[in-house]
């Protein structure tokens, strides 16, 4: 009987990935899909893991692994040795980790290559012939790193070469457009996809200078710290004092659901408003009462001349009432809004 060619495929949502795993599949290849998540994409908001697993499976057929890419990102996007893109995105380290770590899954599974839904020129820094080299070489893939949609515009690879693949039934598709893809998803019956967006908040100019702000500030994050910089309006000092304001109802759930314990919870009294979430270095009552007034700016209570916030110390429910006038201008007092 012939041994069935296993693969593992680099899953994101899109019809891209997608498109991979049917063309493998339709050469009789046996293809496990792996999607790395992390706060910076494809985060917990598109829901749990088994979430994840079940809609790949009943909506597309597809066999899906969950893998959590937190941990080893926060090192590498401190400093990225290939640099950044235009914004914090480090996208060829990124893709390169995310290569090695399917590498480990390619190796334990007993597949023999793997497949990305990577087109030459649709993505600025990753996806140009020079980086898709790079990436190649500098995640142990060369050679086994099959990009079938573009496949036959890149030099052969060892499937090819062996006869896996049928190099002939791939594809040359290049650039932006998505009319051949689309014509792809027609054949291979594929109705339902994610448009494709930008899912990576670290392509995003305002969220990742917040990023940038507490990699710099901060001796330790975590994904919460992350998952704070998608909320409300940001305002900090140069001492690394830290305000955010939330912009509605559902940014005040979810700055009260993810307030870290060292923080300070603000809440202007008797009018509607936002909340704030304070924090700093060390006592500084100064800075507590211009962050008072911030909030309050955003609040039903911004044409008062003396509006009462109330102060809450996450981690020891300590409550203070600090009475401050609204604060329209920021200049002159040493903070900025990010
Ligand atoms: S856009 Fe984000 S997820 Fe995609 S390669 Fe770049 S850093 Fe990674």
């Amino acid at each position: 009987m012939m041994e069935t060619i296993k693969a593992v495929c680099l899953f994101s949502g899109g019809l891209d990935s997608i498109l991979v795993i049917k063309i493998l599949e339709s050469q009789g290849i046996d293809v496990k899909a792996v999607m790395f998540v992390s706060p910076f994409f494809e985060d917990r908001s598109l829901g749990s893991p088994a979430t994840l697993i079940e809609t790949a499976w009943k909506k597309w057929q597809i066999t899906l692994e969950v893998v959590d890419l937190t941990e080893p990102y926060f090192p590498m996007l401190k400093s990225p040795p290939h640099g950044y893109g235009k914004n914090l995105n480090p996208c060829i380290d990124c893709k390169i980790l995310m290569l090695k770590k399917a590498k480990k899954l390619m190796e334990k599974t007993g597949a023999r290559f793997i497949a990305t839904g990577e087109v030459i020129g649709q993505r600025p820094m990753s996806q140009r012939r020079d980086t898709m080299r790079i990436i190649e070489r500098d995640s142990g893939l060369e050679g086994l790193l099959l990009r079938p949609l573009s496949a036959k515009l890149l030099p052969e690879t060892i499937p090819e070469r062996e006869g896996w693949v049928d190099r002939e039934s791939l594809y040359d598709i290049s650039g932006r457009s998505r009319a051949r893809q689309m014509a792809l998803a027609e054949k291979f019956q594929i109705r339902e996809y994610p448009s494709p967006a930008g899912g990576c908040i670290l392509t995003d100019p305002v969220i990742s200078k917040r990023i940038e702000y507490m990699l710099k500030e901060q001796v330790e994050i975590q994904a919460d710290d992350i998952a704070l910089c998608r909320v409300g309006r940001h305002f900090v000092w140069d001492d690394g004092t830290h305000l955010i304001v939330a912009r509605n109802q559902a940014e005040n759930a979810r700055l009260t659901s993810l307030a870290p314990r060292g923080q300070t919870l603000l809440k202007v009294r008797h009018f509607p408003g936002p909340l704030g979430l304070f924090s700093s270095r060390g006592p500084d009552s100064a800075k507590l009462l211009t962050a008072a007034e911030i909030v309050c700016r955003y609040s039903k209570a911004r044409h008062e001349n003396s509006v009462e916030v109330q102060a809450t110390e996450v981690k020891s429910g300590r409550e203070r009432i600090l009475t401050v006038t609204p604060r329209w201008e920021l200049n002159g007092i040493g903070c900025s809004h990010l």
